[in-house]
């Protein structure tokens, strides 16, 4: 398809061609997207979805890649970037509505400097408020459906949407935005009001324990798999004797066995394999199913 001469003059935000995913994700790891579009304001984002929908070209969103594993081939169609371009927090009260591709940190950040508790263990999470509503995101015993009250969504055709937190079915790393293909335009956080260095000591501890613990030097996407019920998939990976196992530029972290690196140029095909071998290992010595947290988007 000749996309270049579909979005000619459309005033979408900024448009690329055949753009590098390994450039939007914390892996480092992607082929192209056909076409990679960044907009600025929900009325692009509702146009785009539009004109899309009518010329049938596929829309995926992403956030900031911290939870993406991109193929080697990339993607087709429409690849929209809700990231620091579609930034932006208002206060009213003790509740923040945030703009989803405002990095997480940013909202936390800003709700401790306006006096605000609440999001302080999320706080070191590396992705947008888009990707972590819909992933429902957590840490430290909070995740973001203890803090979110509404969310405000288009589906692929630009119809609107106003969740309640009920409505958003949040389950473990999980929401209603997979189940229907939708988008996150922004989310409402309810916090609390604290005192202001109370709530900076503790994102300071949060933020401590994440660097003390956590590869964050490296190329990864935060815990491969999902938690299985009745263990730790970082546990059953250790005791599987894998702690630093590598095979090409995949590795298991030294620091902590939850966590894949990039240590170089490993590609999509690589990283899959790799995570293939290292869940059936743990599966044949410990009986526990390892369920890929990252999400696999791309053609095969
Ligand atoms: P992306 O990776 O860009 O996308 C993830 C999924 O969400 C994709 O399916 C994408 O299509 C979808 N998506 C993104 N934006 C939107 C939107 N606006 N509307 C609809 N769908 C959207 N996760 C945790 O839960 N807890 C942790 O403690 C944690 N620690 C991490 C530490 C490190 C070092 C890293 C690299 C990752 C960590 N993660 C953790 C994983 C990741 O940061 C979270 O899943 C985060 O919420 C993903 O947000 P994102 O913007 O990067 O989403």
């Amino acid at each position: 398809m000749d996309y270049k001469s579909i979005y000619e003059g459309k005033d979408f935000g900024d448009i690329s061609y055949g753009t590098a995913l390994k450039d939007y994700t914390t892996w480092g790891i992607g082929g192209p997207a056909d076409v990679l579009v960044k907009v600025e304001n929900e009325n692009q984002l509702k146009q785009l979805l539009r004109f899309n929908n009518k010329n049938n070209i596929k829309t995926t969103v992403i956030g900031l890649g911290s939870n993406l594993l991109i193929t080697d081939k990339g993607i087709r169609g429409c690849v929209l970037v809700l990231a620091d371009n579609y930034d932006d927090i208002k206060l009213n009260g003790t509740e923040l509505t945030v703009l989803a591709g405002t990095s997480l940190n940013k909202a936390a950040k800003y709700s401790i400097a306006h006096g605000l508790t609440g999001m302080e263990e999320i706080s070191g999470i590396p992705g947008s408020v888009g990707g972590a509503v819909s992933m429902n995101a957590g840490a430290y015993g909070k995740e973001i459906k203890d803090v979110c009250i509404s969310v405000k969504a288009f589906d692929l055709a630009g119809n609107e949407y106003n969740f309640t937190n009920d409505q958003m079915n949040f389950s473990y790393r999980h929401s209603k935005i997979f189940d229907q293909d939708l988008i996150v335009s922004s989310a409402t956080f309810k916090l609390q009001n604290d005192d202001k260095n109370e709530a900076m000591a503790k994102y300071e501890d949060y933020t401590n324990r994440r660097e003390t613990k956590q590869p964050l030097d490296k190329k990864s996407a935060g815990s491969t798999f999902k938690r299985p019920e009745g263990s730790y998939a970082s546990k059953l990976i250790d005791e599987c004797g894998l702690r630093g196992y590598r095979v090409g530029d995949c590795q298991v972290s030294e620091k902590h066995c939850g966590f894949i690196i990039n240590a170089g140029e490993a590609t999509s095909a690589d990283m899959l394999a790799f995570i293939e071998e290292v869940a059936g290992i743990v599966y044949d010595k410990t009986g526990f199913k390892l369920e890929r947290e990252v999400k696999l988007i791309g053609d095969l």
